[in-house]
Order: structure tokens, then C-alpha cells, then sequence
């Protein structure tokens, strides 16, 4: 349990994170997360250039 979304390749996009993570089922997920206080913009994404792409098209409301 300890291992449970292990991000690595951890890149940041203006204020939004970009990191992929072993989602324990045998594949990879790749996540973006925003981390601006009160934004909560986070998504999962199937490919790397999918999530790199919504951290470079997020429009942060915060
Ligand atoms: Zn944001």
C-alpha cells in the first residue's frame, strides 16, 4: 500500500503539475493537478501528451 500512486517524471506548467504515477493495475496513468490555492483543478489522463496538454491550456480561475 505504501507504493500507491508513486508519482514520478514530475514537471511543472505554469501553476499546474504534470506527473505520471503506476495506477497498480499494470499500466501507467498520468495526471495534471493545479496548484493554485482554490483552483482544485486536477485530471487524469489515459496519455502523457494529453495531460501535458491541459496544464498548458488551463485557464486558472483562481
Ligand atoms: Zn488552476
Amino acid at each position: 500500500m505504501a507504493v500507491y500512486r508513486r508519482f514520478r517524471d514530475r514537471v511543472r506548467i505554469g501553476p499546474v503539475q504534470v506527473a505520471t504515477y503506476y495506477d497498480g493495475r499494470g499500466r501507467d496513468r498520468h495526471t495534471a493537478a493545479c496548484t493554485a490555492p482554490g483552483c482544485g483543478f486536477s485530471a487524469d489522463y489515459r496519455d502523457r501528451a494529453g495531460a501535458e496538454l491541459a496544464a498548458r491550456t488551463h485557464r486558472c480561475k483562481a
